[in-house]
């Protein structure tokens, strides 16, 4: 796992790396700054069952902190009817997750879907949040079947 620091912290307030980095190493009310590492970040995310997940934010510039979840998308292309159907599975911050078959094609789509599933406000991201906060790879897949599955659909 690469040592990289994700955020630094003082007593409440939290920073993202470039922002921290350019801080002092004690805060004025005597605080040591603190570097957050990945495998720390996901304690400071929160669940809110009527909001979602809700990511810490830097305290100067407002960007979301460490938030990535890889998208892998696979799509199908039905060649009858020309449609088009994709799957997602969503990784990240210890979350695995799957969205099985669906109408539709696109990365926009895609990043849509994953930020639906997991309970983010969409409009609330910028275009740069959405890409940063999202990594899509996508495979085209020959059957239907290739398509990711539910755990309890591919158990059948
Ligand atoms: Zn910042």
């Amino acid at each position: 796992m690469a040592h990289t620091i994700q955020a630094y912290t003082y007593h409440a307030a939290m920073f993202c790396a470039p922002c921290g980095a350019t801080l002092p190493e004690i805060d004025p009310e005597g605080n040591d700054r603190t570097p957050v590492y990945s495998w720390h970040l996901s304690e400071f995310f929160y669940f809110d069952d009527h909001i979602g997940v809700i990511f810490p934010q830097c305290d100067k510039c407002g960007q979301f902190i460490g938030a990535r979840f890889s998208i892998e998308a696979r799509t199908w292309r039905q060649k009858k009817y020309g449609n088009t159907y994709y799957s997602l599975r969503i990784t990240g911050q210890g979350l695995d997750l799957v969205v099985p078959m669906s109408y539709g094609h696109g990365t926009l789509t895609f990043r849509h879907r994953a930020a639906t599933e997991l309970g983010l406000n969409w409009g609330a991201l910028s275009h740069d949040q959405r890409r940063e906060m999202f990594p899509v790879t996508e495979y085209a897949v020959p059957r239907k079947r290739d398509l990711h599955q539910l755990a309890t659909e591919a158990g059948r």
